[in-house]
């Protein structure tokens, strides 16, 4: 029966061994999703889907769902009853200020808030990471756009300048393993401050370009526009029902 899950099989042996003594948190993620596929419990990602890359969040999702055969299912969220009983939150990359905007007027900015504040793990990519931000730079006080303020984060919109609006490069990022990450920034943001518990997870030319704090994740980059999928992956373990809460501190 386990041999249609794929995560079950996932050292099998070692988590039982484990669980009577001691369970370090990746081990405590494969008994999770383990015990989800068991017991036919879904993962349900919601993408807010009010602009920018949606529909390639929602293929990325598919892909590391399959990868790490976790049953579950990515939506398109435009209004907030659309995120009740979601295990996870994307906010994408597109242009921040109008997501901000919309997310007020959709009702989804209160609830993204009192979700991550609960605890449910929030991706945010590119304008994502800026709404997350707690301060942003100069720009974003001009327009007085909405931030969600969640990450103890500053964030500078459009911080590669003008002539570099858009590249790609391989960064590593030892939160994904050894092999670099493929990122594609596109007018991005970075990171110029960082406070609280905030780990910094990624850099580029001495850039912040990736961070993370408790059950939030930030990137200034599209993980969603390359194949690989291991910072999905990485996502849909930290949503990975309630003992995931536990093992992403
Ligand atoms: N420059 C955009 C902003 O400030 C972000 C770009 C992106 O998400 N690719 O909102």
């Amino acid at each position: 029966m386990l041999l249609s899950c794929p995560a079950s099989d996932l050292h099998i042996k070692s988590c039982q061994r484990a669980r009577t003594v001691y369970l370090p948190p990746r081990l405590n993620i494969i008994n999770t999703l383990k015990r989800n596929c068991r017991e036919g419990i879904k993962t349900k990602i919601g993408v807010i889907g009010l602009q920018g890359a949606v529909s390639e969040h929602l293929d990325a999702v598919k892909r590391a769902m399959e990868k790490l055969g976790i049953r579950g299912e990515a939506i398109w969220v435009g209004n907030s009853e659309q995120l009740v009983g979601v295990d996870g939150v994307i906010i994408p990359g597109g242009e921040s200020t109008t997501i901000g905007k919309l997310m007020q007027r959709t009702g989804t900015f209160e609830r993204v808030k009192e979700l991550a504040k609960s605890g449910v793990p929030i991706l945010g990519t590119c304008a994502g990471l800026i709404v997350l931000a707690k301060l942003g730079g100069e720009h974003v006080v001009q327009t007085g756009q909405p931030l969600l303020e969640l990450m103890d984060i500053a964030v500078i919109r459009n911080a590669f300048g003008r002539q570099r609006e858009s590249f790609e490069a391989d960064l590593e990022i030892p939160l994904l393993g050894e092999k670099p990450f493929r990122c594609v920034f596109i007018r991005a943001p970075a990171v110029s401050e960082v406070w609280g518990d905030v780990e910094i997870l990624a850099k580029f030319h001495e850039k912040i370009v990736g961070a993370r704090q408790r059950n939030m994740l930030a990137v200034a980059f599209h993980p969603e526009l390359t194949p690989d999928t291991r910072l999905h992956e990485y996502f849909l373990k930290m949503c990975q029902k309630v003992d995931s809460r536990l093992s992403n501190k």
